[in-house]
């Protein structure tokens, strides 16, 4: 078996012997940090009867220890300029398959199917920061059986997950993982625990998805246009930023009459409202149709 890969020097090496560098177009910063890798495995209980869809092995790092856990790990990854590399950094583990794809064209569902039966998958990853929010949207409205989403991005990010109403960090990525998921925040993670280092800190996050959303809302795709209108239009009123909003075909006197019903005073703004009262508010214009 080969060693494992989480230390500077073996990650140096293996670089080195197969002649490749970390591709900046593609969010390569390899791990080279034992800790983060282990805290990673344990945040996402991966057991022996688990299916894993890792996203970006890149040069096997996160890969060794995921398949030292589980019964499968399934890899999907964008640039097979890695193919050598990892025939060789995982020659050691039968359990791992790699599907030379962009995640993005991933059709999750069929995946988690075609491996794991109709059982849920775990997901966990170190992702390419460049499409971390498209990825993480993707896996949530997937509708695929996933349990939980164990994942390394931008700490920055990580604060935009678990932001509540009134602060700065409060958006639509926020309301739309806490609609799905429960988050937490596992650890923060500094740039000398990559190579090469990135420009930002970082945070391992997991979201341990819902079986049925937290608030109950009778139209979905009407609730996402109303938050998506109102953190488009930030520093307006909500009745201004979601009347006319694409997917919210009401007017502003509709969204006034609306926000009057649900109790919010006439001049408040969306960056104010939980997720119950989005909700809430979503039920209240859709019942003029
Ligand atoms: N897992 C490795 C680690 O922890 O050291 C590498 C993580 S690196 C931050 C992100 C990985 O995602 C890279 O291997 C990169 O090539 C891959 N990647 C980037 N865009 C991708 C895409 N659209 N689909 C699949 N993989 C992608």
């Amino acid at each position: 078996m080969q060693p494992y890969l989480g230390n500077p020097t073996y990650t140096a090496a293996v670089l080195r012997n197969h002649h490749i560098s970390a591709r900046k177009k593609y969010g390569q910063n390899f791990l080279i940090d034992s800790d983060v890798l282990e805290d990673t495995v344990r945040a996402a209980e991966i057991g022996p009867d688990d299916v894993v869809l890792e996203i970006g092995p890149g040069i096997g790092t996160l890969t060794q220890y995921l398949a030292s856990a589980a019964r499968k790990v399934v890899a999907v990854e964008i640039d097979r300029s890695l193919q050598d590399v990892l025939a060789d950094t995982l020659s050691g583990w039968k359990n791992v398959e790699i599907l030379w794809d962009d995640i993005l064209k991933v059709d999750i569902s069929a995946l988690a199917a075609h491996e794991n039966a109709a059982s849920p998958i775990k997901v966990a990853a170190n992702l390419p920061y460049y499409i971390t929010t498209p990825i993480l949207l993707k896996l949530l409205e997937s509708g695929a059986p996933i349990e939980s989403i164990t994942v390394m991005v931008q700490k920055e990010v990580a604060d935009r997950m678990e932001a509540g109403p009134g602060t700065k960090d409060y958006g639509a990525l926020s309301l739309a993982v806490q609609y799905a998921a429960k988050v937490d925040i596992v650890r923060i993670v500094y740039p000398s625990s990559f190579m090469p280092q990135p420009g930002v800190d970082s945070a391992v996050v997991k979201l341990s998805l819902y079986d049925a959303p937290p608030v109950a809302c009778r139209d979905r795709g009407l609730l996402f246009s109303i938050i998506r209108g109102s953190f488009n239009q930030r520093r307006k009123k909500l009745v201004n930023g979601i009347a006319g909003a694409a997917g919210v075909p009401y007017t502003k006197e509709e969204a006034e009459a609306a926000v009057r019903a649900c109790g919010f005073r006439p001049d408040v703004r969306g960056e104010m409202l939980t997720l119950e009262e989005f909700a809430r508010l979503a039920d209240a214009l859709g019942e003029k149709t």
